[in-house]
This record gives structure tokens, sequence and C-alpha cells, in this order.
């Protein structure tokens, strides 16, 4: 099936378009994000090729859990049942990138929530080639940049961002460069990058510096952005809930659970059920519930009307970004108010992606809760206790659904999928959890 796309401007109302083959991140008009836009509906018997590529057939587009469902992301618009073409297109680490990731049953998790373990799934991306959900999104956008004939491709990174783009970059032979706060990222990501290859660009500041430095750099013939302000990023993490649901049947559960950082995940989430709905193969939708990090709570703050008394909404496409700015200026201002969490991962500011965000609440009538580094921590474990290991920012995700079925947000009946975004990477951190027997979940070494 060939498709016909266009960016455009996510703002309704500009809506400006852009050709696909474009570096623009951002509307020239008027400054808000951009979408991947597909011209005609795709047919819903789709969901029937998607299940028989599941045995791929010797077909490594059909063995990858992103390219798998290239009809409903082919902004490369070539004919996806012609293996050729999606060779000469399509970029793929041999099938692997989400190739593994399908929702569970996890008891111990669900007796921790007190949930009736059929009533919850959590869904492991850390079983990417690289360790992280990252690597769905960098497939779609380094099949872009190759598109754009780019050369370089650039990113900031709290850590599992630059060890997919290293690793895409590096099975491509393209150039790698990362920016990164110099001293806050989890060493176990960082050696990922350096043994990739990639090079390392220290910027003195957090991770929101690292960002702005990237974006300027980026600006240079032939280097090309992955940060998830690519909207070809968030392509390919469609691929996410649509893996859950197909496990599902395509019924539609009544949550998806996220860590929420730079809200890349979050956005994807919101456009895949978006254009399900809008294309007529789902009539539920799911809420989204994004969890922040107590230290890192942009979202948090201004969703539930913390900062200035307003409840910050998508508001049909016109969001308060003065009240954005506010909050921004403050926390420049407020070391208080500073992202500092141990989840490294989530501990951003200025989520890029904070008006598709927005945007993904308001259409699945979401929710957005803190929980604290603690809980995070006791989260992680639990997933460990069943023979999953994730790490401590998709430790949000368990205490994040813990909390909301405590506070009622959550029914005990309610279908709860969540997911987990990355592998543990820090081996120090469940070395300290275990060794301190005031932890719930604790396993201390006896001598
Ligand atoms: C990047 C990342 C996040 C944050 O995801 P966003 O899409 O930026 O909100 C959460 N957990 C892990 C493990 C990550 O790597
Ligand atoms: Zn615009």
């Amino acid at each position: 099936m060939k498709q016909s796309a266009n960016l455009v401007c996510i703002n309704p109302k500009c809506g400006k378009q852009f050709p696909i083959k474009s570096f623009q991140l951002r509307c020239d008009k008027c400054d808000f994000l951009l979408d991947v836009d597909y011209k005609d509906a795709p047919s819903s018997k789709l969901k029937d090729v998607f299940d028989e590529r599941r045995n791929p057939q010797g077909s490594i587009y059909n063995e990858s859990g992103v390219w798998r469902f290239r009809e409903l992301l082919n902004f490369c618009e070539i004919d996806t049942e012609n293996l050729e073409e999606c060779s000469k297109f399509l970029v793929s680490l041999d099938g692997a990138e989400g190739r593994q990731s399908k929702p569970y049953h996890m008891s111990k998790v669900s007796s921790f929530i007190n949930i009736d373990n059929n009533n919850l799934m959590l869904q492991p991306e850390g079983y990417n080639p690289s360790g992280s959900f990252k690597d769905n999104g960098m497939s779609t956008a380094v099949t872009h940049a190759k598109l754009m004939n780019a050369k370089k491709i650039i990113c900031a990174s709290t850590g599992n961002t630059s060890a997919s783009a290293g690793m895409f970059a590096a099975n491509e032979n393209m150039e790698c460069d990362v920016y990164i706060p110099d001293g806050q990222i989890a060493p176990g990501k960082l050696s990922q990058a350096y043994q990739f290859g990639t090079q390392m660009i220290k910027v003195n500041g957090n991770f929101d510096d690292a960002f702005t430095k990237s974006l300027d750099a980026a600006k240079q013939l032939g280097s090309y952005t992955v940060n998830s302000v690519n909207p070809f990023r968030i392509e390919g993490q469609k691929t996410i809930p649509l893996r859950a649901l197909e496990f599902l049947n395509w019924e539609v559960p009544d949550w998806i659970v996220y860590p929420g950082g730079a809200l890349g995940n979050i956005s994807s989430c919101g456009k895949c059920f978006i254009e399900l709905h809008k294309w007529g193969w789902i009539k539920k939708i799911p809420r989204i519930a994004a969890i922040n990090a107590e230290g890192a709570n942009t979202l948090y703050q201004l969703y539930n009307g913390k900062f200035e008394n307003e409840e910050l909404r998508w508001n049909d496409g016109i969001p308060n970004l003065e009240l954005i700015e506010k909050y921004y200026q403050a926390m420049s201002q407020d070391e208080k108010l500073k992202p500092k969490t141990k989840a490294t991962a989530i501990q951003i500011g200025k989520p890029a992606n904070i008006t598709k965000g927005l945007r993904a609440l308001e259409f699945t009538n979401g929710v957005v809760i803190q929980v604290s580094d603690k809980e995070m921590l006791d989260g992680m474990s639990a997933v460990g206790l069943n023979g999953f290991d994730c790490e401590m920012a998709s430790g949000a995700t368990v205490a994040g659904i813990k909390k909301l079925l405590d506070n009622e947000i959550m029914k005990k009946d309610d279908k709860i999928i969540g997911i987990l975004t990355g592998r543990q990477k820090e081996p120090m951190l469940p070395i300290e959890y275990h060794n301190d027997p005031n932890n719930m979940f604790a396993v201390p070494p006896k001598s």
C-alpha cells in the first residue's frame, strides 16, 4: 500500500503544511510543533496483515516490532509490500527494534499494587536492542535522516537516547554527536554510546541546556536532530501502544501509563489513538496517565494548577504558552524548582513535547501525578521479583498505578497497561536497594 504524507503544524488555527523531505521541527509561521500527517485512512483489514507478519517469513521488516506496522508510519511513501523498496528506505537493526516487546502479567507487581492480576499488564520496552523504548522511535527518525541525506545525527541525552542514536548511527555508518550535561548521566548508558563510537560533547549545565546547544548544532548542513521534538521519532513510538493493542486483540484498555520526561512517549501514544479513532479502527479511547518524578514535575505542576492556580490545558490548540514560559522563568531563578531525581531518564525540567503531551492528555482525558524516588525504587524492585528488569524511571509506572488505585482515580476492575521504558543500566541501584533491609522488597545478602 502506498501512502501520501505531509508534515503539518499542530496548531489548529494554523495548520501550515510542509513537505516530508524537510528539516523543519517547528512551524515557521507560529512556532508550534509538527505532526506527520497521512492523507488516506488505512483499512482496518491491515490488522490481519500485521498479525500474519508475526510469522516473519524471512523478512526483517516483518520481524521488526516497528516496521511490522509500516502502513501506519509510511512517511517514506513507499510500496510497503515491496521488500526491496523497504530495504532501500527503512532503517532497522536486523528487525530487532520492538521485536521482543509485548505486555505481560506480573503477579508480584499486581499484589504490590493490590489489583487482580488479570487487570494489569506491563510492557517491558527495555528488551529493545539498546535497552530502552528509544529504539522504536530512533529507527524511524534515522530512516528520515537518511531520506534527507543527512551524514550526522545529533542529540542531547539523559542517556538512553544517546545509546540508541549511537547504535543506529554505527549500524548505518553515520556520524553521531551527543550533547551531555557534564557529570549528570548514568555511566551505564554513557558507556554504551562511547562503545558505539559517538562523539561526546560535554555541556556545562543540565539536560535542558545541553538540548538547546544540540539544536543549534543541528542547524549545520548535513546534520539532523534525533531528539523527540523530531516528529518522526513520534511515529516509531506509536508502535508501543500498537503492539499492546494487537496483543489485546484490539480491545482498548482503560488506561495506558508512562513515566513523563520530555513527553515524547505520551505524545506518540496520544497521536496513535487520535489516528486510530479518526480512521474508525477503535471507538473507545483509553486514558493516559503520565507519571512525573517529584523532583522533576513541570507537567504535574502546570497540569494540576499548582502554579499560578491555572490548570494548563491543550485547550483545543490554544494552550497558555505564557504560563509555561513563566514557569521556566521561575525555574531558572529558584534552585528548588530545578530538576532533581535519581531517575535521570526523567530528570527533565522543560519537556520539549509539552504541547503535544497536552494534546494527548486532552484527547484521552488523561491525568498527571507525581511519585517520589523511593516509590520509584520500590516499583522497579517489584518488577525485578517477576524476573524482568527495568530501570528506576520505569518504576514510576508501577508506583504511579499504585497511587492512582489508592486514590481511586483508577478502579479495581479497570484494565491497565503500564509501559516499562528501559532496562536496568545502573548496577549500583539494585545493590544499594537490596543491601538496605528497610526497603520493602530488599533481599539483603547473608554471610
Ligand atoms: C527517555 C526515557 C523516559 C522519558 O520518556 P519521554 O518520552 O521523554 O517522556 C523514560 N524512561 C526511560 C527509561 C527513558 O529512556
Ligand atoms: Zn503553524
